[in-house]
């Protein structure tokens, strides 16, 4: 929902009112996301010439030429749970691979109301200005089950969405976390080849959404604020030791000196942690995101990272571990999901975890007659 949000300070003086296009509706409830496709010529409704269905290849020249209309048909087709729309998303997918790499992937997290809306929105307007293309992606598994994400409603973003060069796609809804990240994923991809080379992921600050997210991205940049206690923001260790750097916002007005003892605070005790990138140092910087101070910073901050763990040969190892966890981890994902649906592990379930809480069977022969039920099948 639109806040009373005041113009920040960064918002160029020139902007409109108007919203412009730029930020995509996502694929809302259980359906497959291609339900105009799906069901043309059942329907009242006239498909007009841009509905007509596109072929694999006018996905594929449409994303590389950049046109909007069929990057967002495209990711709608990413998105898409259908059998027969995976298919056609893996064969475009795969022509549109040798185009994709070329940007940076940075992650942002942040307990809710740390500001990740704003500073995204504050970041993404500066690299526009910058002559960067940015796209905003949002890894959320909270809104497939809740419906309602703890995200938000990305169209806040309003100022980011007037600029032609960004690009604001929010959360999938996936089912599980699974199916929201490989989505994410390649919707990254699909928005890579067609020419964005700032992508900025965000994730809230809870679960495991932050682990996936780090597991896509180059840079991961963690929000919080000053002023309440890391228990407080419900920020767990596990979490810093993830961060490539700390950001502490709302670092202005009364709270810039407060901001500026805790950025010290957290220098010291990273000290004691190991980074999160071989070869650099996560530290601690403030900002704000409401009147722009500090987000050129943060930003020479991740440019020089790539400048170093690049030279280091670090980024490209990186990329190249995460593509190849990312395969394991999807066939973990569908091996998981055959095993539960197995009929006949469904069936015999209930007696053995019966058996195994009342203490009449061992919890490792347990999950051997499991498998085996599953493996005779
Ligand atoms: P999110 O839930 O992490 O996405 O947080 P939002 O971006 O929605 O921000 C939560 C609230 O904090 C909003 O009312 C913002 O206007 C406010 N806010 C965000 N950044 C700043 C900042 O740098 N300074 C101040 N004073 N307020 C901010």
């Amino acid at each position: 929902m639109p806040d009373e949000k005041q113009r920040p300070e960064w918002v160029p003086a020139e902007g409109g009112d108007e919203y412009a296009s730029s930020v995509m509706k996502g694929v809302q409830g259980g359906h497959d996301g291609m339900r105009d496709h799906a069901s043309r010529g059942t329907t009242s409704r006239k498909p007009g010439p841009r509905r007509r269905q596109l072929s694999v290849d006018d996905h594929v020249q449409g994303v590389l030429n950049g046109d909007r209309t069929i990057l967002a048909r495209t990711i709608t087709l990413v998105e898409s749970n259908a059998q027969g729309h995976i298919e056609m998303a893996q064969e475009v997918l795969k022509h549109l691979l040798p185009h994709t790499g070329h940007s940076i992937r940075v992650g942002i997290t942040g307990v809710p109301g740390v500001g990740k809306s704003t500073f995204i929105e504050a970041l993404g307007v500066y690299l526009c200005k910058q002559g960067h293309k940015v796209a905003v992606l949002a890894v959320d598994p909270s809104s497939s089950i809740t419906r309602g994400s703890i995200l938000g409603d990305k169209t806040r973003m309003e100022y980011l969405s007037r600029e032609p060069a960004a690009f604001i796609r929010p959360s999938p809804t996936g089912g599980t976390l699974g199916g929201v990240t490989r989505k994410s994923r390649e919707t990254m991809l699909v928005c890579e080849a067609s020419g964005f080379d700032v992508i900025l992921v965000e994730t809230v600050g809870v679960g495991q959404s932050e682990v996936t997210v780090r597991s896509m991205v180059d840079f991961f940049l963690l929000l919080m604020l000053s002023g309440a206690g890391d228990e407080l923001q419900g920020i767990k260790k596990g979490v810093i030791e993830l961060a490539d750097a700390l950001l502490i916002n709302k670092a202005d007005g009364d709270n810039k000196l407060r901001a500026q003892a805790a950025r010290t605070e957290y220098n010291r005790a990273l000290h004691y942690l190991a980074p999160a990138t071989e070869g650099w140092r996560t530290r601690a910087y403030t900002c704000s995101a409401a009147t722009g101070e500090g987000i050129d910073k943060i930003w020479s901050v991740i440019e020089d990272f790539c400048q170093t763990t690049s030279e280091a040969g670090v980024f490209a190892a990186r990329r190249r571990s995460q593509t190849l966890e990312w395969v394991y981890s999807m066939v973990e994902d569908h091996l998981k999901t055959r095993f539960y649906q197995d009929t006949r592990v469904r069936e015999i379930r209930p007696q053995i975890e019966k058996d195994v809480v009342e203490g009449h069977l061992p919890a490792t022969i347990a999950a051997q007659d499991l498998l085996k039920i599953y493996e005779d099948r």
